[in-house]
C-alpha cells in the first residue's frame, strides 16, 4: 500500500507518499481500501507537532471506502461493504486497518466522497447544535469561520433547527457561501468588529451561543458577544491556542458558560456513533444536508491541501483521493 506516515513532525513537506506493507486485519478489525480521505484542521495540529503524536505519525482520521478484508471473528462488516469512519488514524493511505467498532455503513446514494466529507465535520456540527448547546427557535447563534468545513454544516443545521444564524468569514466569496448555507447575517470579521456587530444585530442583548473554532484571535470578543448566561463553545483553534483563562471573567461578562468539547466524547459509545453518523448520512441521502466539497487533491498532494487549509484558502470540505 501507499501511505503518508511522517517520521517527524514539521511543515507540510514532511508528508511524503511512500510504499509500506499492507496491514492484515487482527481480531475485531477490518482493512479498508480508501476511496476518499478527509482533511481536517486536526491533521495540521498533528503534522506540525502542535498536538504531540509519536512518530511515524499516522495522518488522517477520516475517510470512506470498501472493506477489503476482515479479521477473525468479525461479523459486523463483510468484504465489499461500503463504510465510512472518523477518529481512526492512518487514513492518508490507500489502505487502512480499522477496528470495526469505528465503521459505519454508507447509505445508498451518498457515495464515498460525500461520506468521507461528512463524518468528522458533520458529526461535529451535529453534536455542537444538538448536544453541546441544543439550538431551537428563539436562539441566536454566532458561527465563526462560517464558510469552512464545520462552518457550512453548522449554518445549515442551526437554520434547520429554527435558530437565527450570524456567521463570520474573511471574504465576500465566503460570505456568499455562508448565506447560501443558511446564515441570516454575515460579518466580515477582518474588517468589522464582530463583537459590536453581533450586539447591534441582537438589539444590544448579545447571542445565546458562540461556536468558536478559530480560537486565539476570536475567543475574547466571542465572550463579549454573548448575552447574559450565554455559552461559549470553544471547539477549535485554527488561529492558535487560547491562553489560560481566569474563570472570574465568566462572572464579569454575565455569568457565562464556557465549554471545550471534542467529538470523541460525543461519539463515546457505539450507539451514539451510529446514531450521529446515521442522522448526518441519512440527512445527506434525503437531500436535507448539502455537503460542499471545496477541493479534492490526489493523495500525493497532501502538502498542498494542508497549505490551502492553513492559509484560509479553502471553503467547505477538502478531500484527498488515493
Ligand atoms: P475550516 O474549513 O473551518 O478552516 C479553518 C477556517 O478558520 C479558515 O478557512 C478561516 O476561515 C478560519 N481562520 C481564522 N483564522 C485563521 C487562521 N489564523 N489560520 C487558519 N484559519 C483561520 O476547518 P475545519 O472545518 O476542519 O475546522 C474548523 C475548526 O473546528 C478547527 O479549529 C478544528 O480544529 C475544529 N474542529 C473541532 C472538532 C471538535 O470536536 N472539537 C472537530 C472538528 C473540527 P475565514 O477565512 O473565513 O476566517
Amino acid at each position: 500500500m501507499r501511505a503518508i506516515l511522517p517520521s517527524a513532525a514539521g511543515g507540510p513537506e514532511v508528508m511524503k507518499l511512500e510504499e509500506h506493507p499492507t496491514p492484515a486485519p487482527g481480531p475485531g478489525e477490518a482493512v479498508v481500501r480508501v476511496e476518499a480521505a478527509g482533511v481536517n484542521f486536526i491533521d495540521i495540529y498533528q503534522r506540525s507537532g502542535q498536538y504531540k503524536i509519536e512518530p511515524p505519525i499516522p495522518l488522517g482520521l477520516e475517510g470512506a471506502g470498501r472493506v477489503e478484508a476482515v479479521g477473525p471473528g468479525v461479523t459486523e462488516v463483510r468484504e465489499g461493504d461500503e463504510v465510512a469512519w472518523s477518529g481512526s488514524p492512518g487514513s492518508y493511505a490507500t489502505h487502512v486497518r480499522i477496528p470495526v467498532a469505528k465503521l459505519v455503513p454508507v447509505p445508498a446514494g451518498v457515495g464515498a466522497k460525500r461520506a468521507a466529507a461528512a463524518m468528522l465535520q458533520g458529526m461535529t456540527a451535529h453534536y455542537l447544535v444538538r448536544s453541546t448547546f441544543a439550538l431551537g427557535p428563539g436562539h441566536t447563534c454566532l458561527v465563526h469561520a462560517a464558510a469552512g468545513g464545520v462552518g457550512l454544516l453548522l449554518c445549515q443545521m442551526a437554520k434547520r433547527l429554527g435558530a437565527r444564524v450570524i456567521g463570520t468569514v474573511s471574504t465576500e466569496d465566503k460570505a456568499r457561501l455562508a448565506r447560501e448555507a443558511g446564515a441570516d447575517e454575515v460579518i466580515l470579521y477582518r474588517q468589522v468588529d464582530f463583537e459590536a456587530e453581533a450586539r447591534r444585530l441582537t438589539g444590544g442583548a448579545g447571542v445565546h451561543v458562540v461556536y468558536d473554532g478559530v480560537g486565539n484571535d476570536t475567543y475574547a470578543k466571542s465572550l463579549g458577544a454573548l448575552r447574559l448566561r450565554g455559552t461559549l463553545v470553544l471547539f477549535g483553534q485554527a488561529s492558535g491556542a487560547v491562553p489560560p483563562l481566569d474563570p472570574q471573567i465568566l462572572s464579569q461578562k454575565g455569568s457565562l458558560y464556557l465549554t471545550r468539547p471534542t467529538l470523541t466524547h460525543y461519539t463515546a459509545t457505539r450507539e451514539e456513533l451510529l446514531e450521529r453518523a446515521g442522522d448526518v448520512l441519512g440527512a445527506i441521502a434525503r437531500g436535507e444536508l448539502t455537503i460542499s466539497i471545496g477541493a479534492t487533491y490526489p493523495l500525493a498532494d497532501a502538502a498542498e491541501a494542508h497549505r490551502a487549509l492553513a492559509g484560509r484558502a479553502t471553503t467547505g470540505k477538502v478531500l484527498l483521493i488515493p
